[in-house]
């Protein structure tokens, strides 16, 4: 197994400290929280009135937390910072799905570091995609995320803060985020300690109590942090971003995997499974003429049943200036066929928000070239 990459190291770390001296509510576990609360002279009990306002109420504004007096509003005004994200763009799809791209001004990749999160409708499910960087590591060469590299981490704050948003997009329908997915912009392993906190804080019933077994982490495969995931004794989901069934297709797709082999990638799935009985599922987006083809669906059944791994087959959505193509209906049925009559478990994931920039970065890359090209497009802005 070979070194992780340097993006794994600290060096990412100094761009990730907030500027505003004010501490990042979305960031604080409840004990960090009651602590802050106590250091402050504040009964115990504020601490949980803050997150009723925020996590229940999704008030964020300290003005309009009328349970605390005017002084001490002001007083929270300038000691925590409770949503600093601002919705630049929005979208919304004719199938319910909406695209937000957050801005933050003075946080992760410096002024104006921006990420995508996703809210996906379906039947009772409310699901969230979140983004645990800016731009990405990993460079796969059909994403547009990975086209310009990383930019930053992002706090776990700032991965709450996406639920956050999304939140507020439902509540006046009574309706809540039920699942998160971690498949939007990043990887969430480069950016480990504070994917676990924000799942943490996310799962919390004090916060926004989202079930672990309802969270899914995806990464392309870092087997010494799958291993750690393993130990965190939260059984959340782990998906593998496969997208090639054998190593010389996946070193050409995926620049990472030259960095790690599928051999280690699938040996600690395997130990994933062993310890917290969690199946697990491979991701696998289809492009046409590349990874589509029987032989490939033959590969990887045998790497499925290895594993005992579920498969979501993903249409590949278009990139402007990518040459991949998506695949022709006819061909992903196909493929499925093949790893159904191998005695897998293959679903083709539903394609949502195809005409509002689904593929994930597409709505940042485009809001950064409108940006450059000041009146070359006209989308909707929310602020
Ligand atoms: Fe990164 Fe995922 Fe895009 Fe690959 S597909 S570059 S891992 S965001």
């Amino acid at each position: 197994m070979l070194a992780l990459p340097r993006c794994f190291t600290n060096d990412l770390m100094a761009s990730d400290a907030p500027v505003s001296p004010a501490v990042e509510f979305l960031s604080l576990l409840p004990q960090e929280l009651r602590q802050l609360i106590l250091q402050q002279g504040w009964p115990a009990y504020r601490a949980d009135q803050l997150r009723n306002w925020v996590y229940q109420r999704l008030i964020p504004a300290p003005a309009e937390m009328t349970t605390f007096s005017v002084a001490d509003r002001g007083r929270l005004a300038g000691l925590l910072d409770f949503a600093a994200g601002k919705t630049v763009r929005r979208q919304t799809s004719v199938d319910g799905t909406e695209k937000l791209l957050i801005e933050w001004p003075d946080r992760a990749g410096g002024a104006g570091a921006m990420a995508e999160t996703v809210l996906i409708p379906d039947d009772a499910r409310r699901t969230a995609c979140v983004s645990s960087q800016v731009g990405c590591p990993v460079g796969c060469r059909f994403c547009a995320s990975g086209m310009k590299g990383l930019q930053g981490n992002l706090s776990a704050g700032q991965i709450v803060e996406q639920i956050f948003w999304l939140n507020t997009l439902l509540k006046p329908a009574g309706e809540r985020i039920t699942n998160v997915v971690f498949m939007g912009m990043g990887e969430p392993m480069a950016n480990y300690a504070n994917v676990m906190k924000a799942i943490r804080i996310l799962h919390d019933p004090g916060c926004f109590n989202v079930g672990a077994r309802r969270i899914t982490v995806s990464t392309v495969g870092v087997p010494q942090r799958i291993i750690e995931l393993a130990g965190e004794e939260l059984p959340v989901n782990l998906a593998i971003s496969l997208h090639a069934p054998n190593e010389p297709l996946r070193k050409q797709l995926i620049p990472w995997a030259e960095h790690f082999s599928l051999d280690d990638i699938l040996g600690a799935a395997q130990v994933y499974f062993d310890r917290t009985g969690r199946e697990i599922t491979l991701e696998y987006i289809l492009l046409a003429g590349v990874n589509d083809r029987q032989e490939h669906a033959r590969e990887l059944a045998r790497v499925c049943k290895r594993l005992r791994a579920n498969v979501n087959l993903i249409y590949y959505n278009e990139v402007e200036g990518i040459e991949f193509r998506r695949p022709a209906s006819a061909d992903v049925l196909a493929f499925q066929q093949t790893l159904r009559a191998a005695g897998v478990n293959a679903h083709i994931r539903k394609s949502r928000g195809r005409e509002i920039d689904a593929a994930c970065g597409q709505l940042r890359r485009k809001h950064e070239d409108a940006e450059q090209e000041p009146g070359a497009e006209n989308v909707e802005r929310d602020t």
